[in-house]
């Protein structure tokens, strides 16, 4: 079991690497057990890195990944999701020929029933029950998004790690994922979401970090002094 108190995820001066060059050079982030962080920074910062690394599909070269209180560094990816460490990817991991139905079923490897499985989907997402027969490639973009959090869920994560949750699609759309996201960090989970373009997220997130080059130089409450900090590091005028 995960430890309780202190954060749930904890990387401390995290650094990593694509064969010799680092493009994490220290990232110290932590997300408590309820909460919403935002992981904001333009193309090429390592956003996505540092959820893979959070997730065990890239290693750390440095530093240490904490989990419940517990150092996990160097845990493969089967076993951080054993442990309740569920990445959604960029692109949302969806089986685009299979139907709704069986991109759902496909998760009984969790231990849970096919019955127990559409149940809960359907219950968060009632426009994936409607749509249970149809290909998961045919439904919109929100809709694929909620399927692939349906299948996350399934998991049971106390770890929930969203990469460009809003990719392609409308503003509307986004607003009303991050509703439903924010519902799943209530329910007790630590959600730690990455976002290039950040305005949707930082509506709704208890706590944002900006990354720029591979480290993090500001990170408090998303308040309007972040506005600034966030231009300043997309326009590239920061130091
Ligand atoms: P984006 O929004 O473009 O995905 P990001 O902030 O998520 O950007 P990363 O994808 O983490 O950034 O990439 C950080 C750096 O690492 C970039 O310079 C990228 O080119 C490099 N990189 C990412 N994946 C690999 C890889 N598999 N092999 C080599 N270099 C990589």
């Amino acid at each position: 079991m995960l430890g309780t108190g202190g954060p749930l995820l904890e990387l401390s001066g995290v650094r990593a690497a694509y064969d010799q060059i680092t493009v994490l050079h220290g990232v110290d982030l932590t997300v408590d057990a309820g909460q919403v962080v935002a992981l904001l920074g333009p193309n090429g910062a390592g956003k996505t890195t540092t959820l893979k690394v959070a997730a065990g599909v890239h290693p750390p070269s440095g530093g240490r990944l904490l989990l419940g209180g517990r150092d996990v560094s160097g845990a493969r990816a089967g076993d951080l999701a054993r442990a309740g460490v569920c990445l959604i990817p960029e692109g949302r991991g969806v089986f685009p020929n299979l139907s709704v139905r069986d991109n759902l079923w496909m998760m009984t490897f969790t231990g849970r029933t096919r019955g127990e499985i559409e149940d809960a989907a359907y219950s968060r997402f009632p426009v994936l029950g409607d749509r249970r027969t149809q290909a998961a490639g045919t439904l919109s973009g929100g809709e694929q998004q909620m399927l692939a959090l349906a299948r996350g869920l399934t998991t049971d994560p106390a770890v929930l790690l969203l990469d460009e949750l809003s990719m392609g699609l409308a503003p509307l759309v986004v607003a009303d994922l991050y509703e439903r996201v924010v519902q799943i960090a209530r329910e007790g989970v630590a959600v730690l979401v990455v976002e290039q373009f950040a305005a949707a997220v930082l509506k709704i997130a208890d706590h944002a970090a900006v990354l720029a080059r591979g480290r993090i130089p500001w990170q408090g409450h998303p308040d309007s002094s972040l506005h600034a900090e966030l231009s300043s590091y997309y326009l590239g005028s920061a130091p």
